[in-house]
C-alpha cells in the first residue's frame, strides 16, 4: 500500500484566488488590506518564512510589511511598536513572528494585538474564543490541518483524532477546532508514555511536535491519515516533517507532503484572515461579501 497524497498546494492555490478577489473588493471600498509582520530575530530561517509570507501577500493584492525591530529588541520596544500598529486604522492584520529575543515572552506580548488585527489568532482574547467556539480568528497552522482534512473529503464526526504535540500554536488551538467538529481528541506531548500506544489508535494522526522522524510506521495504524505539520530543517538544509517518509507511506492511507501540505494552506489563511479583518474595517456592506 502506498498512502495517497494530502498535497496543500492546490487548496491553497484556491484559498488564494479568493482571497485576491476580496482583497480587490476591499480596496475597493477605501480599505486595501494591509498585514505588518514584527520580526525581532536574526535567524535566517525566520526571516526567509517573513519573506514568503510577503511575497505570498503581495500576489493576492496585500500590502505586507515587515518590522523588523532587530534581535536585541526589549519587550518595551516591541510593545511600542505593537500600540502603534493596533491604533493605526491603515493596519488590518498583525503578526508578531517568533522566536522573539531571549528574556521577552510572547505572553507578555501578544495581548497588545487587538483580536480584530490578530489574524493568526495568537492572543489571549482570540484564543479564548476559539475555546469557546465562538467566531474569531483561530492560529493559521491549527486551522490549515483542519482545511486540508476537508478538501480531501475527510469527515472528523466522531472520528478519533490524535494530536502529538500541545503548543500554543498548533496542538492545542487543534483539538479545540477538531471538538469543535465532533472528533474525539487525544493530545499527547512529550511526556506521553509509550506514545505508539496512543498514536496507533487513531483515525487520523497529527504530527506537530518538530521533531525529525519521530512517527514512524509503528506509530501508525494501517489505512489512518496522517498530517504532518513539522517543519524541520536538517543538516544538509531540506526541509523535512516528523513524519518518516520512508516507512510511513507503506501503513497510513494518506499523508500530507512536506514540504506542500500543510505549510501553504497556512500561509493562504493567514492572508485570508488579513482581507477578512480589511472588510471587517470597511464597514458592514463589505463583510456581506461573504467568507
Ligand atoms: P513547540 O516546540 O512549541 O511544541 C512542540 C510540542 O511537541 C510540545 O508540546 C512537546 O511537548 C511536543 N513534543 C516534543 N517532543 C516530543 C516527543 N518526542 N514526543 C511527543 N511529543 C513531543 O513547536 P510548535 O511551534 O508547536 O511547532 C511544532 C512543529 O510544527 C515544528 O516543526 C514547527 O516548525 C512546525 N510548524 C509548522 C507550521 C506550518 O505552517 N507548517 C507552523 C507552525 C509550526
Amino acid at each position: 500500500m502506498t498512502a495517497d497524497v494530502l498535497s496543500g498546494t492546490e487548496l491553497a492555490a484556491a484559498l488564494h484566488a479568493r482571497t485576491a478577489r476580496r482583497a480587490a473588493g476591499s480596496a475597493e471600498r477605501g480599505h486595501p488590506p494591509r498585514l505588518v509582520v514584527v520580526l525581532a530575530t536574526g535567524e535566517e530561517s525566520t526571516a526567509w518564512y517573513v519573506r514568503s509570507i510577503a511575497r505570498a501577500a503581495g500576489r493576492v493584492g496585500i500590502d505586507c510589511t515587515v518590522v523588523d525591530v532587530g534581535a536585541a529588541a526589549t519587550t518595551e520596544e516591541i510593545r511600542a511598536v505593537l500600540d502603534r500598529l493596533a491604533v493605526d486604522d491603515a493596519v488590518h492584520g498583525i503578526i508578531l513572528q517568533t522566536p522573539l529575543p531571549p528574556g521577552v515572552e510572547v505572553a507578555d506580548l501578544v495581548g497588545s494585538i487587538p483580536p480584530g488585527k490578530d489574524v493568526d489568532g495568537a492572543g489571549p482574547q482570540s484564543l479564548g474564543r476559539l475555546v469557546c467556539g465562538w467566531p474569531g480568528f483561530a492560529p493559521a497552522t491549527a486551522r490549515a490541518v483542519v482545511e486540508v482534512l476537508d478538501h480531501a473529503g475527510h469527515d472528523l464526526a466522531g472520528r478519533h483524532v490524535v494530536v502529538v504535540g500541545r503548543s500554543t500554536v498548533v496542538g492545542k488551538p487543534l483539538a479545540h477546532l477538531l471538538l469543535d467538529r465532533d472528533a474525539t481528541v487525544t493530545v499527547c506531548h512529550s511526556r506521553t508514555k509509550s506514545l505508539a500506544e496512543h498514536t496507533r489508535t487513531a483515525d487520523v494522526l497529527v504530527a506537530a511536535a518538530g521533531r525529525i522522524g519521530l512517527i514512524t510506521a509503528d506509530h501508525v495504524r494501517p489505512g489512518a491519515i496522517v498530517v504532518d505539520v513539522g517543519t524541520n530543517s536538517t543538516l544538509d538544509g531540506r526541509l523535512v516533517g516528523d513524519v518518516d517518509a520512508r516507512t510511513v507511506p507503506g501503513v497510513a492511507g494518506a499523508l500530507t507532503p512536506v514540504p506542500g501540505g500543510v505549510g501553504p494552506v497556512t500561509t493562504a489563511l493567514l492572508l485570508e484572515h488579513t482581507v477578512t479583518a480589511a472588510l471587517a474595517a470597511a464597514g458592514p456592506s463589505a463583510t456581506q461579501e461573504g467568507p
